[in-house]
């Protein structure tokens, strides 16, 4: 009877310290690129991701000239700089495992035939306004259409671009902040699902985690590769973790 009254008070005190009492998710960053033949951003990254079981796969989108939707980490691949070109030229290009660089449509369609996998969808900073804009809407259009609007989340560090997911997404869909600067009342007041920030802003305000528990929205770290850090991010509650490691982190969690 002592022993239980003890885990009770010890359970009591951890979540009132903000510890989560689940697991962390695993988000893959840039799908799972380390192992042979992957690379990030390729499908068969995301392909990696499931097949470890990861909770989700993060990849980055940027739009062309002509209004197509890509997926690429930097904005200049080959010294082909995406928003100012058009997609023949950019889809033309190679990733270093070999596949041309992707479309959106055709990377969505390999989320489909992996359902198990949560679509982590971030939508690069535009230097025009107004593409950005409507690369917001055809994504959203695109997740309707390929029927995954349920399993997406949209992360950015355009604040102009989480306002805009946030007002014309799907009730309920969760779309978090990248950038770092707004604190935990600040994210809930724009109707952010939570932060979604580097490691060390979250080690520099040592409440966040908790107040944002406590306001009801949950917290993403990024990117987080060394094992203290990842121990650090388990430590202190966070809900999901992305990682270029994502197979320590799972082990990690065992
Ligand atoms: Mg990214």
């Amino acid at each position: 009877m002592k022993r239980f009254f003890l885990l009770a008070a010890l359970a009591i005190g951890m979540s009132a310290a903000g510890f989560a009492t689940d697991k962390a998710k695993v988000v893959a960053h840039r799908g799972h690129w380390k192992p042979a033949g992957s690379a990030q951003n390729s499908i068969r990254s995301l392909v990696k991701a499931d097949s470890i079981g990861c909770w989700g796969s993060e990849f980055d989108v940027w739009r062309t000239a002509d209004g197509k939707l890509v997926v690429n980490h930097d904005g200049v691949h080959d010294g082909v700089v995406i928003q100012t070109s058009n997609a023949k030229e950019v889809t033309a290009l190679k990733l270093s495992n070999g596949e041309k660089l992707p479309l959106l449509k055709d990377y969505l369609n390999t989320f489909r035939k992996h359902p198990n996998l949560k679509v982590v969808c971030e939508l690069k900073s535009h230097k025009d306004a107004e593409a950005e804009r409507m690369a917001v809407h055809e994504i959203l259009k695109m997740m309707k259409k390929k029927g995954l609007e349920k399993r997406v989340v949209y992360i950015s560090f355009s604040l102009p671009a989480v306002k805009e997911f946030i007002k014309y997404a799907p009730k309920g869909t969760e779309v978090y902040y990248l950038n770092g600067e707004l604190n935990p009342k600040e994210l809930k007041a724009i109707g952010c699902a939570g932060p979604d920030y580097p490691l060390y802003i979250l080690k520099g305000n040592p409440s966040w985690i908790k107040e944002c528990h406590d306001l009801g929205m949950k917290v993403n770290i990024w990117t987080v590769d060394k094992k203290e850090d990842l121990q650090w991010c388990i430590n202190n509650g966070a809900d999901f973790i992305t990682t270029n490691n994502p197979e320590e982190l799972q082990q990690m969690l065992k």
